[in-house]
């Protein structure tokens, strides 16, 4: 392509907190509409907002989590603009000092890391929704969403294509799940990303850019993105230019169309909040945050593939899950065998979350069961079927693995009398089979084994069960 693109994200996370931000209102999704609000969310006169402390910390600890430095002063700002889905006709927001600036995330593109600057993370409040129902003449309001915390996470235009622009954000999407700030459930809404992208020429100065607004999952990001690239590129090569612009990404029908001229800063005549106190941030406090920090998804997986010898592939699957990262550890832990677990999780968990993606959550198969089984199965006590039975029993009505073990008989036979009485057996049965191993055919040899592993019921070590048969047919 002869045009570069330069794209800088914008990201809303919702804060996952137990009220909203300036009221006692429950932090909640999808219960039924306007039901969660109070005179101070709704913006009744002479309500006064109080500052959620949680908010607050939360906040400082996704900016930390993203190297940013973090405000010893900060203040919430008025953002005023009309739209019925904000009853005061402001949004608390922040203007000048947010609350974490000066950071940036290390995305992985295929194995190679790059360094995206992350330019400000402020603290303000979300607006209701606007519900545009068929049934109803005009438009429906509910203001459940109103003063929920929101995070909003600014990068640098450090991005330079639209596969970034989805790593960038399933990077940032995973470090707010590590640090347990959001829940960051896009089909949802509560994590959401604006779009600012414009091309140009190499060696060129910053084109013109547009914004996309509010587009809710990582496929349409990279999409949508692709195609404003290529709207542009198309535009410029006409000889046109691209209007400053906010336009409206339509993911069913991959296009995107304009809304409204970009507002400036200026229109929307920011002034500090007369009703909120400055916020004072102590040093020792921030010290707090940092040392409570989770180890971060980059950390982790850099330590799987350089200590645990896991294949990058690998590794990045299972730390983009905190619960499945802690999984894979602690049956590390257990079973001392890291590229055992790793086989595992990567085919008979995955296959379990890929049918449920609540699995880890719901399901009583935990890191320490997964570990006990594999280290069964690694000493040789089970065998992979087995590993697979118990397992899928785990998953469905929980217990103990070798309570199940024991119950079901499914411990690898060892006892030399019962495997020489098998193979004994299976000697009589198939004389045809061992007339032909005797003049040479080596084929025979794995069809005698087959049967006595069956005879066994699998549960037997393969190594041995050869080793008896190779006896008792030489020696006859
Ligand atoms: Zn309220």
């Amino acid at each position: 392509m002869e045009y570069e693109i330069v794209i800088g994200l914008e990201i809303h996370a919702e804060l996952k907190t137990r009220t909203k931000m300036f009221c006692n209102c429950r932090n909640e999704f999808g219960a039924k509409p306007n039901t969660l609000v109070c005179p101070v969310c709704l913006a009744m006169p002479g309500a006064l907002p109080a500052m959620n402390r949680t908010a607050v910390e939360y906040a400082i600890r996704a900016g930390l989590a993203m190297n940013c430095s973090i405000s010893s002063f900060t203040k919430m700002d008025r953002k005023n603009y009309f739209y019925p889905d904000l009853p005061r006709a402001y949004q608390i927001s922040q203007y000048d000092r947010p609350l974490c600036y000066d950071g940036y995330v290390d995305i992985d593109v295929n194995g190679q890391y790059k360094r995206i600057g992350i330019e400000r993370i402020h603290l303000e409040e979300d607006a209701g929704k606007l519900i545009h129902d068929a049934c109803v003449t005009g438009s429906l309001v509910d203001y459940n969403r109103c003063g929920v915390p929101l995070i909003e996470i600014v990068s640098r235009p450090d991005i330079s294509s639209p596969e970034e622009a989805r790593i960038f954000l399933e990077t940032i999407k995973t470090i707010l799940e590590y640090v347990e700030v959001s829940d960051c459930k896009m089909q949802e809404g509560s994590l959401r990303a604006d779009v600012n992208l414009s091309v140009r020429k190499p060696g060129d100065l910053l084109g013109t850019r547009t914004e996309m607004k509010n587009i809710n999952s990582l496929h349409a990001v990279q999409r949508a993105a692709q195609a404003e690239a290529d709207r542009q590129a198309a535009i410029i090569s006409d000889g046109g230019s691209i209007i400053q612009e906010t336009r409206r990404w339509d993911d069913s029908r991959g296009e995107s169309y304009s809304m409204r001229n970009k507002e400036e800063a200026l229109d929307y005549r920011f002034f500090p909040e007369p009703d909120l106190v400055p916020v004072v941030i102590e040093k020792e406090r921030i010290e707090e945050i940092r040392k409570d920090l989770p180890e971060l998804p980059t950390s982790r997986k850099d330590r799987y593939i350089n200590d645990f010898g896991i294949p990058w592939y690998d590794a990045q699957l299972i730390t983009q899950s905190r619960p499945l990262a802690d999984m894979f550890e602690t049956a590390v832990g257990v079973c001392g065998n890291p590229k055992l677990v790793s086989n595992w999780i990567m085919t008979d968990i995955m296959r379990r979350i890929n049918e449920d993606k609540d699995f880890l959550s719901v399901s009583s198969l935990d890191g320490k069961k997964l570990g006990r089984v594999l280290d069964l199965l690694h000493k040789g006590d089970i065998t992979p079927n087995s590993a697979k039975e118990i397992l899928d029993i785990l998953a469905l009505e929980g217990g103990d693995p070798d309570a199940i073990i024991e119950k079901r008989g499914l411990k690898v036979q060892r006892d030399e009398s019962l495997i020489a009485k098998a193979v004994g057996e299976v000697l009589d049965q198939n004389p045809q089979a061992v007339a032909d191993y005797r003049s040479g055919k080596e084929k025979a040899f794995g069809f005698l084994m087959g049967r006595t592993m069956a005879a066994l019921k699998g549960r037997a070590d393969p190594a041995q069960v050869r080793e008896m048969l190779i006896h008792h047919l030489n020696k006859q």
